[in-house]
């Protein structure tokens, strides 16, 4: 099986990896997937049934002894070698995102490759710097603490950055010894099995990397409920991520949760008002704002409200809207049918909850856009306990919500369930500090947004989900201390 369009996409495989070989799904079916942009099929990909998962699971574990024995620099030594590879594959892998997931060309360019890259650079650097402790114990005791890898850990993934993810979880993984079964998204999986070539090729050995693509109620659930999968690293919506703690409890196995939000992004009136617009466009417009740090309820003090919606208005306006793979395209389709349905169905709940539309709010017109999942860019102005500013839309749909001080600005971005990324824009310095200590998130961000760093821990509190990703965290995550006592 191959790629469908070879002609526009390099051939890259579409079937299983288990156990360094690329096999067909021990059922024989496959999964369609679908071109956002015109609703073209571009390959089929092999359909992992939970039996497939087990497969995986024996040849992670196989390959484990070997695989944490190794000298932490060797592990660390092939990932540098596979950030090479993907840099060198730069142009290819940018139009295989671009095409799968309908991000612009420019970003998987500028940001999705190159920090692909980047996270497996940093955790390949990171493998041999993960030191143990001495720890000062009773007299006549020495107490030293190692840490451990798991063992095999299942990765799960979403559609929304797929190529990205696919590192944040497999470079630390990886680094710290474990062993991996990884799912993409059945709606995504293209560049992660290109990954999965790339890492045959700089001589990853086999079964250390195991990538089954299928659906998340057949081969996830597997994942979930794997008796041999020491821990379940998981990117998704909250509902699913309950269901993933409902499944892991047969053997108690550690998760990690990266779900939701529902993102505050506060402009005070001393906010320096051009960075704050072009700041919060790039906040909730960014990959058509499917990012779970999403700056997706923009909270405006009542003073500048009239400036401020007035020039966003007018930038999302102007924000080209088009096909993924022209490099002027800013804003390309939603990456699913069913996902543009969804969003479109939040702007008919804020009508019936009352608010204004105030830009966007529909399929943008005219020929080019009739095949694609497009939405134009969305502003509601809204109540701070609507729906539209309590769920997650995951769209480029943003609420603006007023308020008159701090105190209420602190409770407007507080009052979600959600507790993942959080902006503010001001130029009192004692009021960020202030804010950043008292905003119910994990990460923070002043007088810019969704900056995100392989050597900076991302992750959230609340309902969107524990543990955290990259930075020294990330190590941590994927290891396990063991204490270990002699007497001297
Ligand atoms: P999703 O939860 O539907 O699917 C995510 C993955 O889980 C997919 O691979 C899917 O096949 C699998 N899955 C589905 N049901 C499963 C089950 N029962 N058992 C095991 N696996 C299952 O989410 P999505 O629609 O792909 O992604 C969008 C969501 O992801 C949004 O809510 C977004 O906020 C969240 N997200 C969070 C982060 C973060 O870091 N916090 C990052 C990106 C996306």
């Amino acid at each position: 099986m191959a790629l469908d369009d070879p002609k526009t996409l390099k051939t890259i495989q579409t079937k299983l990896l288990i156990g360094g070989e690329w096999v067909d799904g021990s059922a024989g079916t496959t999964i369609p997937v679908e071109n956002p942009y015109d609703g073209s099929i571009i390959a089929h990909i092999a359909e992992a049934t939970a039996e497939d998962v087990d497969r995986a699971v024996a040849a992670a574990e196989a390959a484990l002894p070997a695989w944490r024995a190794l000298p932490a620099h060797e592990r660390g030594r092939l990932l540098l070698k596979l950030a090479d590879r993907i840099e060198e594959e730069t142009a290819d892998l940018a139009r295989l995102e671009a095409t799968d997931t309908g991000h612009p060309i420019r970003d998987c360019l500028s940001l999705d490759v190159p920090r692909t890259a980047l996270c497996f650079r940093y955790f390949g650097g990171m493998a041999d710097k993960l030191e143990g402790s001495v720890v000062p114990v009773d007299a006549g005791f020495l107490n030293y603490v190692e840490r451990e890898p798991i063992g095999v850990v299942g990765a799960i993934v979403p559609w929304n950055f797929p190529l990205m993810f696919t590192s944040w979880k497999m470079g630390p993984a990886l680094a710290a010894g474990n062993t991996m079964v990884i799912k993409p998204s059945e709606i995504t999986p293209l560049s992660t099995l290109r990954i999965g070539e790339l890492m045959m090729e700089v001589g990853i050995p086999a079964g250390v990397i195991n990538i089954v693509t299928g659906y998340g109620h057949t081969a996830g659930q597997r994942i979930a409920e794997h008796p041999r999968i020491g821990k379940v690293a998981f990117t998704g919506s909250t509902a699913t991520g309950r269901r993933i703690v409902e499944a892991s409890v047969s053997n108690l196995k550690k998760i990690q949760l990266e779900l939701g939000g529902k993102g505050p992004n506060i402009i005070f009136a001393d906010a320096n008002i051009p960075a704050a617009i072009g700041g919060s466009a790039f906040a909730i417009f960014h990959n058509q704002g499917q990012a779970c740090i999403a700056g997706s309820r923009m909270i405006v003090h009542e003073s500048i409200a009239d400036e401020v919606i007035e020039r966003f208005t007018a930038l999302a306006k102007s924000i080209r809207i088009g096909d993924p793979l022209d490099p002027e395209t800013e804003m390309g389709p939603l990456t699913s049918r069913l996902h543009q349905q969804r969003v479109l169905s939040f702007v008919e709940v804020a009508k019936e909850e009352g608010g204004a539309v105030l830009a966007g709010g529909k399929v943008p017109e005219g020929e080019a856009y009739a095949k694609g999942c497009f939405v134009e860019p969305t502003i509601v102005r809204a109540k701070a306990t609507d729906r539209v500013a309590q769920e997650e839309v995951f769209g480029p749909f943003v609420t603006i919500l007023t308020f008159k001080d701090d105190e209420e600005a602190l409770a407007i971005a507080n009052g979600t369930d959600y507790g993942l990324g959080a902006g503010l824009w001001t130029n009192d310095l004692t009021r960020a500090h202030l804010f950043a200590k008292k905003l119910h998130a994990g990460m923070v961000w002043i007088n810019c947004y969704k900056r995100v760093h392989p050597a900076s821990p991302f992750g959230g509190v609340g309902m969107s989900g524990y543990g955290r990703e990259m930075g020294f965290e990330a190590m941590r995550e994927y290891t396990q201390p063991k204490s270990v006592w002699v007497n001297v």
